[in-house]
């Protein structure tokens, strides 16, 4: 049996009134999901359980029969996996992000999209201070891309500490989210001694020249242990591989001993190579039991709040995704593939919605016709 899976990121919306009161998936041409929702089975499935807030992290985990309640090892360990940094079973891992904080105001949770280049710069007169190599500190820093770094605790227990991702408080006074609980008193030393050398680094300098937030602090927070995850082959008895442009997914992929397949064009965004994702989609179909294929576009312009790009992002991995694959799985004798987004993200707020999504499954030997590939 081949099983193929494709996650339009954040397809699924409410109806919008410049649409005739339609969704864009509604008004997408998409002949290929047609025919799989033709002749298949239709629904709506929850994806964001509980206490969980809609995202990638928490309703991809969902989608693939990983409950995020006693799967998800929160955000830092999530993409630890998807860095490859292996974790001690001591360790704790937390986000760094470069932040730019004005007057206490959190102004911009990204230091204004700061460069990798600017980024590493800055981090390396922060880890000369706080945990200068050969002195046998617990904590490490990693840089990761732009703002988002990682930094790990060997020891210690923060499993009552309080922290905030800095994206929930946009333009809000930071005095009430600083880090709270076992453990917080550390984590605010490193967040003083840090903006001690950030605040006049010559790169904030520049920045400030030039106009752009600077990285006036490091902001901790997501924190987790290493994830305790079963394989999906241990689970499920099939070997699976995924497509991403994301890297969060390329972690939830590692976490679940999947291969993460490369592929050269493949951008979060509608200047993505569809038609190449497809087709080393079909390749991993003859070496894989399952394929994920997933396609961040249709989030990203939905969180853009422009409709015309969702819908177009839809039809393109109608076009160059679905045909092709729905083409390929039928040169196999047994099949299935299921469309369906990980959560809804509305063009009209720009955010990301916890309403149940569609899916469309489809295969051979099921009751009802074999959708054929739309030519
Ligand atoms: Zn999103």
């Amino acid at each position: 049996m081949k099983y193929a899976i494709v996650i339009p990121d954040g397809a699924a919306d409410s109806p919008i009134e410049e649409l005739g009161g339609k969704t864009p998936l509604e008004v997408a041409r998409k002949p290929n999901m047609d025919n799989v929702a033709m002749s298949g089975r239709i629904g709506t499935v929850r994806t964001t359980p509980p206490n969980f807030s809609a995202g990638s992290d928490v309703c991809t985990l969902c989608l693939l029969g990983y409950d995020p309640a006693k799967y998800h090892p929160g955000r830092a360990p999530l993409e630890a996996a998807a860095m490859g940094l292996k974790l001690a079973p001591e360790d704790w891992v937390f986000r760094c992000n470069f932040v730019t904080i004005v007057d206490d105001v959190m102004v911009d949770n990204s230091a204004g999209h700061i460069t990798d280049g600017e980024a590493r710069t800055l981090l390396e007169a922060v880890i000369k201070q706080i945990a200068p190599p050969g002195t046998g500190s617990p904590v490490i820093f990693h840089p990761g891309v732009s703002y988002r770094n990682l930094m790990t605790v060997n020891g210690g227990d923060f499993s009552r500490l309080a922290t905030t991702p800095p994206h929930d408080i946009p333009d809000q006074p930071i005095k009430t989210h600083l880090p709270k609980g076992a453990g917080s008193q550390m984590l605010l030393d490193m967040m003083q001694k840090a903006h001690a050398v950030l605040k006049d680094h010559e790169v904030n300098l520049v920045r400030r020249q030039f106009g752009e937030n600077e990285a006036t602090d490091i902001w901790l927070w997501g924190q987790g242990r290493a994830a305790n995850v079963p394989e999906f082959a241990q689970r499920f008895g099939k070997q699976g591989a995924m497509i991403t442009a994301v890297d969060l997914l390329r972690g939830i992929a590692n976490l679940l001993g999947w291969q993460n397949i490369a592929v050269p064009g493949i951008t979060s965004y509608h200047d993505t190579d569809y038609a190449a994702q497809g087709r080393y989609a079909c390749d991993a179909l003859d070496h894989y039991d399952i394929v994920c294929c997933h396609v961040e576009a249709p989030d990203e312009a939905s969180h853009q709040g422009d409709y015309a790009t969702k819908i177009a992002s839809i039809e393109s991995i109608d076009q160059y995704v679905v045909g092709p694959i729905l083409a390929k799985l039928q040169t196999f004798p047994e099949w299935r593939l299921l469309i369906m987004p990980d959560h809804a993200t509305q063009c009209s707020t720009r955010k990301h919605h916890d309403a149940p999504v569609p899916f469309a499954m489809a295969g051979s030997q099921r009751k009802g016709a074999v959708p054929r590939p739309y030519t």
